[in-house]
């Protein structure tokens, strides 16, 4: 049982908020009954209807996507470059990326079509760790990675303090693989913040979100996640 304006929302319908004022102004039905109260709580079989036209309830879907670089995180694109979407032909529901990751960067994206959970994911406040692994020009120490610590300045505003680790150093070809953990989701945000330090990202992987990991998967392979899995981000 969800909350109707929740649902309202979920199915495109209108944000919470203008949904809420559709129930009030007695503009909505649930099987045939007009409903004004707010409290209302529907099932997935109720008849929902605002202005006398149903609403259609899909379900709630939930992936776990591992993104190939060079896919772009959208649902279509105006040039026909690939899209994450062109993964999930196969999938019914009109599910959509969870933020985003760059194109040319790979690694795990959930996808969905619950904009309420997409929402709350991608919001700041939500903090969420995700683990990165870029691999960097320059030789990095942990001395030069230390500001990371405190957080740098990206365009004027200061990132949250980030975790790192040195994973591996290659002095032949001078680059290094540095993991970096944060739990903010600004653009490009892995790749301004080691750049700020010195060290330019070459090549850029998310291998984790929460307790999440690709562990079992290949590029453009996807699971849906478990109601627990669901229920760990929710
Ligand atoms: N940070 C980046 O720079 N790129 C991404 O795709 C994700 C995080």
């Amino acid at each position: 049982m969800e909350r109707l304006q929740k649902v309202m929302a979920h199915c495109g319908v209108a944000s919470r908020r203008k949904s809420e004022e559709l129930i009030q102004a007695g503009r909505v039905t649930v099987n045939g009954k007009k409903v004004t109260e707010l409290g209302v709580k529907v099932n997935p079989s109720d008849k929902i209807e605002v202005d006398g036209v149903p609403i259609y309830q899909e379900q709630p879907v939930y992936y776990l996507f591992y993104k190939p670089k060079n896919v772009i995180s959208a649902v279509s694109d105006d040039k026909d470059r690939p899209v994450v979407n062109d993964y999930f032909t196969r999938v019914p529901e009109r599910i959509f990326p969870v933020g985003r990751l760059d194109y040319d960067t790979s690694g795990l994206l959930l996808m969905t079509n619950d904009g309420e959970f997409a929402n709350l994911l991608t919001h700041p406040k939500h903090e969420i760790d995700k683990v990165y692994v870029a691999k960097v020009k320059g030789i990095a120490t942990k001395e030069e990675l230390k500001p990371l610590r405190n957080g740098v300045r990206i365009d004027g505003r200061k990132t949250s303090p980030a975790r790192f680790k040195v994973l591996s150093t290659d002095h032949r070809k001078g680059t290094s693989v540095v993991e970096l953990i944060i739990h903010e989701g600004r653009n490009h945000q892995v790749k301004n913040m080691l750049a700020a330090v010195g060290f330019p990202v070459m090549k850029l992987k998310r291998e984790k979100v929460g307790t999440l990991d690709l562990i079992g998967l290949n590029p453009g392979d996807y699971r849906e996640l478990t109601k627990k899995e669901v229920s760990q981000l929710y």
